[in-house]
Order: C-alpha cells, then structure tokens, then sequence
C-alpha cells in the first residue's frame, strides 16, 4: 500500500501524459513553450482568476509574492504555527518578521480568534508594521476566508493564500487560489495538482501585481530578459511539467471526489475513536492529507507501529510547530502562545489518501487503528 500513489496514476494516464511529454520532446521547447502559456490560461480559468504566473516552485510562488508587495524589514506577516516551512520560510528570507499563530483544533488551520490577538499583539507592543496574513489551506481545506478577509480589512493588511495543498477545494462555487489578494500552490509530485518535478504557480486579480510577478520570476526583467528593471529570481515552470500538469488537469476533479468517498469512510470508521478532521459547512476538501488526532504521543506511536507491522504506511505532519523550530527562535513572542499547534503536533497522524486506493482499503486501515488503541 502506497501512501499517495503517484505509480497507479501515472499507469492509468500513460498514454496521454507520454504522448504530452514525447511533444515538448519533439518540440525541444523546453523553457516558456506554449504550453507554459496555455497552462496559465486553463490555471486561471479553473481558479476563476484573472491572472496565472506559473514558477519553478510553491516556495519561490510565496516568495515572489512578498517581493512584489515590497514586504521587508519591520513587516510583520501572521502564519499559522502549523505548516510547512516554507510558509514562515520565506518572510525570513524577505527580511521581515514572521509571527507564528495558534490553530484551530477541528481544521487545523489558523485560528482567526488567535489571529486578531496577533495582529493587536504587534500594534500595541512592538515597532513592527502588520503587513500580510499568510493563510494555508493546510491538508486540503480552504482557510476561514469570510473571517480572515474581514480582519484584513479592519487592520489594512492583505491575505496571501498559501494554497500549496489547497488546490481544487473549494468554499461555495470559490476554489482555493482565488481567496487571497495573492494566492500561490505547489506542484510537488505529492500535492493534489502535482508534477513530475518541481513547479509552482501565483494566482492574482491585480494587473499591476501580475506584471511585477511576471518580471521578478525571469531576473527583474522590463521589456525583454535583456532589460532589468528591478532585482528579481531565476523562477520557471519547464515545458516538460506544463504539458503534464495539463493532462493532470483533466481528472483532477475526479480524483478529489474520489478522495472525499475515501475521507468520509475514514471519518464514519474513526470518529468515536479518535479526533478526526473536521470540514467546514460549504467547504470541499481536495484532501491533500488526512489528519487524525490521538490521545497522546504514546497512543500515536503504538498505531504507527501497529500499522506498519501490516504494511500501511502514515506519515507525521508537522512533528514540530513553527515556534519551536530552530531557524525561528530569534523571532519568538513568548506572549502568543501556540498551544494547540503544540498538542496537535505531539498526536497527530496522516493516514494514506490518494484517489487510487479503494473504499475498502480506507475501512481495513481504519480497522487496525481501531484495533490498536
Ligand atoms: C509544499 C508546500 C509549500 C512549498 O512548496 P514547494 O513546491 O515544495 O516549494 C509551501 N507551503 C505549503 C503549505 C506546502 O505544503
């Protein structure tokens, strides 16, 4: 049993994405072919965004983002405590300030009661500007967009929507990567859109961002590559992934209503169980992971053990909160607490989810967990 099984995907659309790839071959196009450009155009029709800039990353996607809002030193941007790196990563690199905020326990996304707290945390007792949010749509679910867009709004602040593992789902008729001022996802061969590398891509309505977008991603540039209008980064998604990523678009849909069949199953077996994740009235979940809670860290190993001795593998994510990794310490606030970004990291574990495994499988891993504590 895999835990995302990309080999039973690529199996099933063989033809179509070696016949893609056998193209970009023939056509030798191997940077900014047309199929780069057609990929934007279907990118951001899917969205419902005006503008699609693709790049060579999720990461390079966030970081783009800030150096076109001019984020720097004595910015303080609010991310969840409860992420991948790379969402606190890149304020680092900015030279602003990241401030690392509680979660919520049912979604595991960013606490926007918390997040209020933040924000007046820094206006009353620091010299730091609050400048962005950066909301993640952690293991597949849009963040609390109705919520956060006020506050941003009451503070002056704009949202940039890490969608890295948010892409597909959905709140209302809105798909994720259209809720942030900026929004940005990964094509990480493991993501629910992913490649057969590394890519990424930005999402905006703004003309004026997309533009900065579209120069910081190839050096700065003004008329041509040739003309540097600012300093930017070397920032591309090859040919070779735009022509997979177009194939991959055609069932993606699918694959995340297969994923919620498979979700639901996990939730009717675990419930009683164990904590298990709760969607928001009106959201679709494109399931990037999913994450159920144990009692406690010993109750979280004796299942990982008793799992693996069956051949079913998990995965921890995030073992350790934001505040507490070492590359953030000079940016601690000892007044804002992450305590249940704290818990949850001590008993969470993500199970196997991927369109390609059958309901049955879902019910047999729920089984054994059940069995096991
Ligand atoms: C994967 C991920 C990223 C980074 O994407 P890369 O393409 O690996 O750089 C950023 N944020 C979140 C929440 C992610 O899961």
């Amino acid at each position: 049993m895999e835990f995302r099984d990309l080999k039973r995907q690529y199996q099933l659309h063989r033809t179509q994405i070696d016949t893609a790839i056998k193209d970009v071959l023939a056509q030798t196009n191997f940077i900014h072919g047309v199929q780069v450009m057609q990929l934007e155009e279907e990118l951001a029709q899917y969205v419902g965004v005006r503008h699609c800039i693709t790049c060579a990353n999720g990461t390079d996607a966030l970081q783009l983002a800030l150096m076109t809002w001019g984020i720097g030193e004595g910015d303080a941007v609010f991310v969840p405590d409860f992420t991948f790196f790379s969402s606190g990563e890149v304020v680092s690199i900015m030279g602003a300030t990241p401030v690392f905020v509680d979660i919520d326990l049912d979604t595991y996304n960013i606490s926007v009661d918390s997040l209020d707290k933040a924000i007046c945390y820094v206006i009353e007792h620091t010299d730091l500007r609050p400048k962005v949010i950066v909301s993640v749509d952690l293991f597949g679910q849009p963040a609390d967009y109705r919520r956060i867009r006020n506050l941003a709004n009451k503070y002056h602040i704009l949202v940039l929507e890490d969608g890295a593992q948010g892409f597909g789902g959905k709140i209302g008729e809105r798909k994720a990567c259209s809720f942030g001022d900026i929004a940005t996802t990964s094509f990480f061969p493991s993501k629910p859109l992913g490649c057969y590398g590394d890519g990424g891509a930005i999402f905006t309505d703004n003309n004026e961002w997309a533009e900065k977008l579209r120069s910081y991603c190839v050096h700065g540039r003004g008329e041509d590559k040739y003309d540097n209008i600012r300093i930017g980064v070397n920032s591309r998604l090859d040919t070779i992934q735009a022509a997979v990523l177009l194939e991959k678009l055609h069932f993606l849909d699918e694959e995340i209503e297969m994923c919620n069949l498979i979700a639901a199953k996990y939730t009717e077996q675990l419930h009683s169980f164990v904590k298990t994740p709760v969607i928001a009235t009106d959201v679709l979940s494109s399931w990037a992971q999913y994450t159920v809670c144990f009692k406690n860290d010993a109750e979280r190993c004796s299942v990982i053990q008793n799992l693996r001795e069956k051949g079913i593998p998990s995965a921890i994510y995030y073992k350790k909160p934001m505040h507490l990794q070492k590359a953030f310490q000079p940016y601690r606030f000892k007044d804002l607490e992450c305590v249940v970004a704290e818990s949850v990291s001590s008993r969470c574990l993500s199970l196997p989810m991927h369109a390609y495994m059958g309901i049955g499988d879902a019910a047999h891993i729920a089984e054994n967990i059940v069995k096991s504590i």
